[in-house]
């Protein structure tokens, strides 16, 4: 922290006065150890009381202001810790629940019950909808909103939080989910209504919400409004005007934008009644000069420069070069912050003892990002000593462009060897369609699985000891192989035609190839929150990935080698496992991808030369991955697509490439969907009831599909009548010669006994319905 004799010996002329403010969007809520998850789940499960529940939010809520006070941040962030999720605090907030959920006061089981369809007490019901936060893996809980729709503020959570901070003694920002982003994010129950039409009355309750928090001392409240990067419809972009000028007064507002640059609504947004602007520098550093050349006279900006995405050591010194010019313009107007609130980070680097000491200098999680703000602030302030530790701080980041570690000259001229050839199989799909009809002797609409089989406490218990050093290396492959003869038998009883291995070895469809690829280091608790209680642990890539040797290839040849049937090789795509870890920063995703696929080519190769006639490359992340502005879509779809195609691109006419997409919303990426070229393509359809396949219908999908029939996410069972009707629907779609009868997703969720009474059904339709040919 900066003591005054540091001030002293500051060379610059910056006076206290100036001082650059300091805070971040939001901490991370799940604690480091995941307290909040095993409080959330116990008391779920009915063995903890609510207060013992409510005891682990206020001791985390306090170690997270702790850790911000710590690390001499100026605000601390409240509104930023949730029960499950933060728009659905704002749903609470603004007492606007479901109406299937509306009884009464609203609790803490209210939010829950709308979130998971159930809690500790009250009734049952449909939960609500969840889906991607923007261009993150952050799940929320989709608000949804019929026209009589009313808001009143019933949920006391963020007015008791701030006066719990403030009676700790902190400065406090309360951060609010904007209103157009609430409406934005939500959708409507009733058909022929327009959610914008509800902006009056939800103003309404803000200006209530806003007039509470200046009542309770709050000077900033920080009113987030991400959707201002995406390219919104007219009447979105103009609808701000109206709800700012209806806000402004009882509070500063710090009107703040994430993810994406906010350049092609700048005009609009330096007129609205505001006080301050967030950017974030860190997703579109290249933002800055326009924002701060258009930044009113009295407003502030925050300036988001320490990415609270990722997981890098921030170059502080490169930021000071950038900052500088901005700091003598605005003076104490440039505050400085994470680019977005570090909910999207892990918590705390301290805790990783066991990744390799060169690598772990080059990390920066939660915990330590505030403190790169903070130390970022001080050096721009003035402090020679932040000065040097600046410098000092950086210079691993900065070593490591250079580092032997890192860069890898044989992977580098492979992807620059990559041609457009290289990325095409060896003949077109009607030929290759032909070539594998004679080739795999499969009937008319095979069946098979996506490729989990039940991950058994037994499993998982094998899987910790072997971690754990309790099981060999030996003892840990056989018990696996057994688990492998057990699936491979269950398949062959229930008579399906493609059998899978069944996944046994894998923690994590991502994790398990990030640990066997080079170029990865996994964490032991860097734990993201995904959605509700579930979190994920992402691997990062730190370096040139190449395979150093075969993945996946024993245990597929190990299944084929007990069976007649034929078994399905498994792998992760490339845009699959480059979306679901932190991304170098010095490559681009495209390059990155490039890299994972020439890996997984040689894996492909090899399967094939092990006798290996059908591979599944599963690519369930690829829409996710597309860029917030449909502008951008084609250019990621096409580095994308030729990923996906260099990888599955070593496979022999007669080697059936299948891929795997889970749930995605098909209509406006079926034209690069098609371009994957799979031979065959399995999706989840079976709660749409096939609405999904319409899309493969209007373009005239020409390869084979496998819509799922059996929703694996329930613990129903299909009867055979059910699957069959699906099927049905299904081929007024797609002719019959080209579907394939299959799950919805992995059933790694499932037991054996549903899972089996499951496939029980799917099998015997698909046997009926042969026989009507
Ligand atoms: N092969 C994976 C599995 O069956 C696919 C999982 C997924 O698509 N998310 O588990
Ligand atoms: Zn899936």
């Amino acid at each position: 922290m900066t003591t005054n004799s540091n001030k002293t010996l500051a060379s610059n002329k910056t006076s206290t006065l100036d001082k650059t403010t300091t805070h971040i969007l939001g901490y991370p809520r799940v604690g480091s150890q995941r307290e909040l998850k095993f409080a959330q789940e116990k008391y779920w499960r009915g063995e903890i009381e609510q207060n013992e529940l409510k005891e682990v939010g206020s001791l985390l809520r306090h170690r997270h202001w702790g850790d911000q006070v710590g690390a001499g941040l100026d605000y601390v962030s409240v509104g930023d810790f949730a029960w499950y999720d933060h728009v659905l605090s704002t749903s609470m907030l603004l007492g606007h629940i479901p109406k299937r959920h509306n009884n009464g006061f609203p609790d803490l089981d209210t939010l829950f019950r709308v979130a998971r369809g159930k809690a500790p007490t009250g009734c049952a019901c449909a939960a609500s909808d969840m889906t991607k936060w923007f261009n993150t893996n952050y799940h929320y809980i989709v608000p949804e909103f019929s026209a009589d729709d009313q808001f009143n503020i019933s949920w006391l959570q963020l007015f008791e939080e701030v006066a719990e901070a403030k009676k700790s003694g902190h400065e406090v920002k309360p951060v609010l989910l904007g209103p157009i982003s609430y409406l934005w994010l939500g959708k409507e129950k009733d058909a022929g209504f327009d959610r914008l039409s509800l902006l009056p009355r939800l103003l309404t309750a803000y200006q209530q919400i806003l007039g509470k928090l200046a009542g309770l001392g709050v000077e900033w409240v920080q009113i987030d409004e991400p959707v201002l990067t995406l390219e919104l419809p007219k009447e979105w972009a103009e609808s701000f005007k109206l709800a700012y000028q209806v806000l402004n007064g009882s509070t500063k507002l710090l009107l703040t934008t994430y993810f994406d640059n906010i350049t092609h609504h700048l005009e609009k947004i330096v007129s609205l009644k505001v006080d301050g602007l967030h950017i974030d520098l860190s997703a579109s550093p290249e933002q800055l000069s326009d924002v701060v050349a258009a930044l009113p006279q009295d407003w502030v900006l925050s300036a988001g420069v320490i990415n609270g995405r990722n997981v890098w050591r921030a170059d502080l010194a490169q930021l000071l070069t950038t900052l500088q010019p901005v700091k003598e313009q605005l003076g104490s107007r440039l505050w400085l912050a994470s680019s977005c609130s570090l909910l999207h980070s892990p918590i705390d680097l301290d805790l990783e003892t066991e990744i390799k000491p060169e690598v772990r200098q080059w990390l920066s999680f939660a915990k330590q990002k505030c403190r790169e703000v903070t130390l970022l602030a001080q050096a721009l302030d003035g402090s020679e000593l932040a000065l040097q530790e600046c410098l000092h701080y950086s210079a691993p980041i900065k070593a490591r462009a250079t580092s032997k570690l890192v860069n890898n000259a044989e992977v580098r001229q492979r992807t620059l060897a990559i041609t457009p050839a290289l990325a095409e199989r060896k003949a077109p799909y009607a030929e290759r369609a032909r070539q594998q009809r004679a080739a795999l002797n499969l009937p008319l609409l095979p069946t098979t699985t996506i490729g989990s089989f039940p991950q058994t406490n037994e499993i998982r218990a094998q899987r910790r000891d072997f971690k754990a050093g309790r099981l060999t290396e030996a003892e840990y492959n056989t018990a696996l192989q057994g688990h492998i003869a057990d699936a491979i038998e269950r398949q062959q009883k229930l008579d399906l035609d493609v059998l899978v291995h069944g996944e046994a070895e894998r923690n994590d469809m991502v994790e398990y190839f990030a640990e066997l690829l080079e170029g990865f280091a996994v964490t032991r608790f860097g734990w993201v929150q995904s959605y509700g209680s579930r979190c994920v642990k992402p691997a990062v890539i730190v370096s040139d990935i190449y395979r150093a040797k075969p993945m996946t290839v024993d245990w597929t040849s190990y299944a084929q080698s007990l069976t007649k049937k034929l078994v399905k090789g498994m792998l992760t795509g490339p845009v699959t496992i480059l979306g679901w870890t932190f991304p170098r920063e010095d490559l681009t995703r495209e390059e990155v991808a490039n890299q994972i696929a020439l890996a997984l080519r040689d894996e492909v190769t090899d399967l094939q030369s092990a006798g290996i006639k059908v591979i599944q490359i599963d690519e369930p992340a690829i829409r996710e991955g597309l860029p917030l502005k449909a502008s951008q879509w084609q250019a990621y779809l096409k580095w994308a697509v030729n990923a996906f195609k260099i990888s599955a691109a070593s496979a022999d006419p007669q080697t059936q490439i299948h891929t795997h997409m889970c749930y995605s919303e098909f209509n406006d990426i079926i034209e690069s969907v098609a371009a994957l070229d799979a031979d065959v393509i399995t999706i989840e359809t079976s709660r749409s009831d096939m609405e999904l396949l319409k899309a493969f219908e209007e373009f005239d999908y020409p390869n084979e599909i496998g819509p799922g029939v059996y929703d694996i996410h329930s613990p129903n069972i299909p009867d055979v009548e059910h699957i069959t009707q699906l099927v049905e629907k299904a081929e007024t779609l797609i002719p019959t010669e080209r579907l394939w009868i299959n799950p919805d997703c992995g059933l790694k969720t499932r037991n054996w006994e549903e899972t089996e009474a499951a496939l029980r059904s799917l099998v015997a339709a698909a046997k009926a319905l042969r026989e009507q040919w």
